[in-house]
């Protein structure tokens, strides 16, 4: 049997490169970075060259660069660290309906803490909606955070726009650039980000490892304390193989963004044009244009997503329900009721996130299976001989 990964979104495999550059990191080369002597001084140089490496990637300066332990924590801190540090200026901050768990779920810690959040809305397409998002602000608004790609969805949002909002009213911008890195173009200096949160097993390094990313001249309050590693901004001995294999996971992916984003989108839209011309009753959720090169994510009307899944997962292809983060509860996809798709649909509907091992015939695989799974489960389905739901 063929095994097929299409839940590139969720995480990668580590690249052979990156594993090549970690290695040496776990054994020979294992000095603590803050040791003086040469093995230290080895390491330290280690992370320094990965911080160099990140801040290519989205052009700022490598002091720019703060790592930390994945993108949760980056979101985490980004939140916090505005919230604490201006909580005499305001206690309003502006999000969306369709961030990730790691905003939404901070969010609602900062209001239990007496902080009011608005949850901005998005159009038909998936975007968010910039009326709504600058008629929110107030005087008492310290922060704007909006992804810059849907981890369900792929909607690319108007990242520069939002930045130019923010700043017309003296409001500090975040966004989640998870999704984005390695996926879509990103500049922090041209887009006006004040501060920008990355994951490294999202772009083929290893899992625990992120950064955030704080434009020259911001402050915000700490969140880890302790020693004085990360300029004295976050404390912990550093996760040297995880730094390492990031930086070149951010270096590769500098690399080959071009062939990258050709690549999963030309197999994407092939996958995209195939299902819905050959399976009845499906339908694309957001818009073709302005998204993440690899997603798909499809409602198969009359029957359950989770039944898909379960069944691809015997034929040896990996997709996802929703996020992987809420795949295993049964609360429908908060985007997907943002993007006002029935309850019903939602529960239909599955993500596929294709990647750089992907290949052509794993895609006629899937549709092969795919087209096996959908008829099976509607023919035993009594909403779908009803044609209703
Ligand atoms: C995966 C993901 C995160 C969390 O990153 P981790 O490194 O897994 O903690 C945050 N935001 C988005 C949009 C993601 O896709």
């Amino acid at each position: 049997m063929r095994n097929v990964y299409l839940d590139y979104s969720a995480t990668t495999p580590v690249k052979e490169e990156v594993l090549k550059a970690m290695l040496p990191y776990f054994s020979e080369k294992f000095g603590n970075p803050s040791s003086l002597y040469d093995l230290g001084l080895e390491s330290k140089a280690a992370v320094a060259h990965a911080r160099e490496q990140v801040a290519a990637l989205i052009n700022a300066e490598p002091r720019e660069v703060f790592f930390t332990a994945g993108g949760t924590e980056s979101d985490n801190w980004a939140l916090f660290g505005v919230c604490d540090k201006l909580k005499a200026k305001g206690n309003h901050i502006i999000t969306t309906k369709i961030e990730h768990h790691a905003i939404l779920h901070s969010c609602a810690f900062l209001e239990k803490q007496g902080f009011e959040v608005t949850y901005v809305g998005i159009d038909k397409d998936g975007r968010v909606d910039l009326k709504e998002l600058e008629d929110a602000i107030t005087d008492k608004t310290i922060l704007i955070s909006v992804m810059m790609v849907n981890n369900e969805i792929g909607t690319v949002q108007p990242i520069k726009e939002i930045a130019k909002i923010a700043k017309a009213h003296k409001v500090l911008f975040h966004t989640d650039a998870v999704q984005a890195l390695g996926n879509v173009p990103i500049d922090v200096k041209d887009m006006g980000i004040d501060l920008m949160s990355m994951s490294s097993h999202k772009i083929y390094g290893p899992k625990g490892e992120g950064a955030l990313y704080i434009r020259k001249g911001v402050k915000i309050s700490n969140y880890l304390h302790g020693g004085a590693q990360e300029s004295g901004h976050r404390a912990g001995t550093e996760n040297l193989t995880g730094i390492v294999g990031f930086g070149k996971a951010a270096e590769l992916a500098g690399i080959h963004f071009d062939e990258h984003v050709a690549h999963c989108s030309s197999l994407r839209n092939y996958f995209v044009d195939r299902v819905l011309k050959e399976i009845p009753d499906t339908e694309l959720n957001g818009t073709m244009d302005g998204r993440h090169p690899g997603n798909a994510n499809i409602t198969f009307k009359f029957i359950e997503g989770e039944s898909i899944l379960l069944l691809l997962n015997q034929y040896g292809i990996s997709v996802s329900t929703g996020s992987a983060c809420s795949s295993t509860s049964l609360e429908p996809s908060h985007v997907l009721v943002a993007l006002g798709v029935p309850v019903e649909m939602i529960h239909g509907t599955v993500r596929f996130t294709i990647g750089d091992f992907t290949t052509k015939e794993d895609i006629d695989y899937v549709v092969e299976n795919l087209k096996k799974v959908v008829e099976k489960l509607r023919a035993l389905s009594p909403i779908h001989a009803q044609k209703g739901w």
